[in-house]
């Protein structure tokens, strides 16, 4: 098993705390259309000095779950797979999803080894800190 810290530096107040929407930029949003050119995918964009912002390249998505009062980073910590031995930060595994034929859930895990492939290839443990603890933090 292995403990993953919170990066007490990186704790900070989540200015969108509580709220379930979030836009995200689909597309760069500071590009003007020039309809007299036209590239391979049928469009070109030329990046212009005047900033034209285009809402259809904003998508709202929403979450289930609120956002949290708090943002924070966890430390880089170095974890091992059980099945080739080898070493590499947390950040580095990698997530895979199989369909198992069921209709409601596909096989899925997020500590897939970035090198042999294993499924499941460490124990993690993430440091939980109450919300009075990343409040002080984040002062
Ligand atoms: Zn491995």
């Amino acid at each position: 098993m292995t403990f993953i810290r919170v990066d007490r530096d990186s704790v900070k107040r989540n200015p969108r705390s509580g709220r379930t929407d979030f836009q995200v930029c689909t597309g760069p949003p500071t590009y003007e259309r020039r309809t007299n050119e036209v590239s391979a995918d049928g469009e070109t964009w030329i990046i212009t000095n005047q900033t034209t912002t285009r809402t259809d390249n904003v998508q709202t998505i929403h979450t289930l779950a609120p956002a949290g009062p708090f943002l924070f980073d966890y430390l880089l910590t170095k974890v091992k797979c059980v099945e080739c031995n080898c070493e590499f930060d947390h950040t580095k595994l990698e997530s895979e999803s199989e369909d198992n034929g069921s209709s409601e859930y596909d096989w899925y895990s997020e500590r897939v080894c970035p090198r042999c492939g294993k499924w499941d290839c460490c124990e993690l443990e993430f440091e939980k800190l109450s919300n009075e603890v990343l409040g002080v933090l984040s002062l």
